[in-house]
């Protein structure tokens, strides 16, 4: 994906280029990829020529008597509100949720809004929105089946910070824990490693996606003596796919280490709100012995501005806490200030829709996920999806021009749509039919043949001449 922005894999090796991978030693085959992403890796830079530069000018001194300024500035505006409209409209391959409608809150931009510091406790920063914060908070625990006085929580910018947070108080709970995550696990878990130095473990995946707990139990007996922090996935970027939890407890005991010998982060930024929802979905809860739950509000749950709830135990969190005077306030949050406009948006949606609605919205899209998948198959495309999960991986395009138009993320053969609330039928078919329709010219010349995702998604998903 040279020359788009925000591709994640991409991302992740500006940190590996840099650095060195902790406890690479421990991990052999977690070699092989970092490789791979190398091949990948864009800065910043290289994407510049796709990014207009709106550039900041002085003031001229009769701007306030000709008013050209204004005119210009408002036309900068209205052309940018109008991409933004288009741009919405063809997105289907990040997992954001654009149904919604926060009109009523337009009333709150005008306030300085920060709820620095920790929810809890209260701040001598009297415009803060920790009432709403606390519901919102209040919302989620019950949803993840933990008591309101035994947990411990925060609205934090995104599910990145959810990760960094948990993952965190795992180290302050095993400072001498080995780190184990999937190697399909979200970047911003291999970057907790780096920037909290921890010996960090990459386990192989399935062909779906989850965590292969045959390789997790051989890393385990190779470090035995030492506790695990270990990252469970509740849907992963690409595939979408929920690492079997039960198995993840089952196999860290197997292998001796008990309650009080392992912590778990589950990272379910995309699928933490979906998964309860999900009949014959194994239960994700604080029921079991889990540490830390995140999700990100910009995905499923449908806030326009990137933010997440991270919910863990209020006895782990004694263990983060620091008196800071200055705001006084006990801060164990990872950032400074925060956001206090998301809270208020969290609090509305969850308001308006329930859970009710929300699992309405669940069925739908697990039903849309299916149909989009079939249709993909009947076109003869190679396409798979997770029995849990809305993402539909399928054949990487072959245009890249197709792929910005439908701003997809792409990783080897693979490129996936993530459905959510806001995608239609309509808009699945209208995605289908214009892929069929490149395919047949992309592909029109025998010598070019669709790629193999055998590999990515195994031989019975994938179409391809070989495969078939
Ligand atoms: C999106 C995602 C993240 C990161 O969440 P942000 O809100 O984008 O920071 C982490 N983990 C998974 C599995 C994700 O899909």
């Amino acid at each position: 994906m040279v020359g788009t922005v925000g591709f994640e894999s991409a991302m992740s090796v500006k940190w590996n280029g840099n650095m060195k991978e902790v406890g690479e030693e421990l991990n052999p085959t977690s070699k092989v990829h970092e490789e791979e992403e190398k091949k990948e890796f864009v800065t910043g830079k290289l994407n510049a020529h796709v990014i207009r530069c709106l550039s900041i000018t002085e003031p001229n001194v009769d701007d306030e008597i000709t008013g050209d300024k204004d005119a210009y500035m408002t036309d900068v505006l209205a052309q940018y509100q109008k991409n933004l409209v288009e741009r919405t409209s063809n997105q289907l391959g990040y997992p954001v949720n654009h149904d919604y409608d926060y009109g009523a809150l337009g009333q709150f931009q005008q306030f300085s809004i920060n709820n620095l510091g920790d929810p809890f406790m209260d701040s001598t920063y009297g415009v803060h929105s920790r009432q709403f914060e606390i519901g919102v908070l209040d919302w989620f625990a019950r949803l993840w089946e933990i008591e309101r006085d035994e947990y411990w929580g925060y609205v934090t910018n995104c599910g990145t910070e959810g990760n960094l947070h948990g993952i965190l108080v795992g180290r302050e709970v095993f400072p001498n824990g080995i780190l184990y995550a999937s190697e399909d696990s979200h970047y911003s878990v291999f970057r907790a490693a780096r920037m909290y130095r921890m010996d960090c473990v990459k386990v192989r995946t399935l062909l779906s996606g989850q965590i292969d707990c045959a390789d997790f139990k051989s890393h385990l007996l190779a470090n035995k003596g030492r506790p695990a922090i270990v990252n469970v996935n509740i849907g992963t970027t690409v595939k979408g796919a929920v690492d079997d939890l039960d198995l993840v407890i089952r196999t860290l005991e197997e292998c001796g280490l008990s309650g009080d010998k392992f912590y778990i982060h589950c990272d379910g930024a995309l699928f933490g709100l979906m998964i309860p929802f999900v009949d014959c979905a194994p239960k994700v809860s604080f029921k079991k012995p889990i540490g830390s739950f995140s999700v990100s509000g910009h995905k499923f749950v449908g806030c326009p501005m990137p933010c997440g709830v991270q919910i863990t135990r209020m006895k782990h969190i004694n263990a983060l806490s620091s008196n800071v005077d200055y705001i006084a306030t006990r801060d164990a949050t990872i950032m400074g200030s925060r956001n206090g406009h998301s809270p208020i948006f969290m609090w509305y949606t969850l308001n308006k829709k329930g859970y009710k609605g929300f699992d309405k919205e669940v069925q739908r899209c697990l039903k849309n996920a299916h149909y989009l998948k079939d249709r993909l198959r009947e076109a003869g495309i190679s396409a798979m999806l997770n029995e849990l999960s809305t993402t539909v991986v399928f054949e990487r395009p072959r245009d890249e021009e197709f792929v910005r138009r439908w701003q997809l993320v792409c990783l080897r053969n693979m490129s996936h749509i993530v459905v959510m609330p806001n995608v239609t039928i309509d808009r699945l078919d209208g995605f289908v039919k214009e892929l069929t329709e490149k395919r047949s010219t992309w592909y029109q010349d025998q010598r070019v043949q669709p790629p193999c995702l055998a590999a990515d998604i195994g031989k019975g998903n994938c179409t391809c001449a070989l495969c078939n």
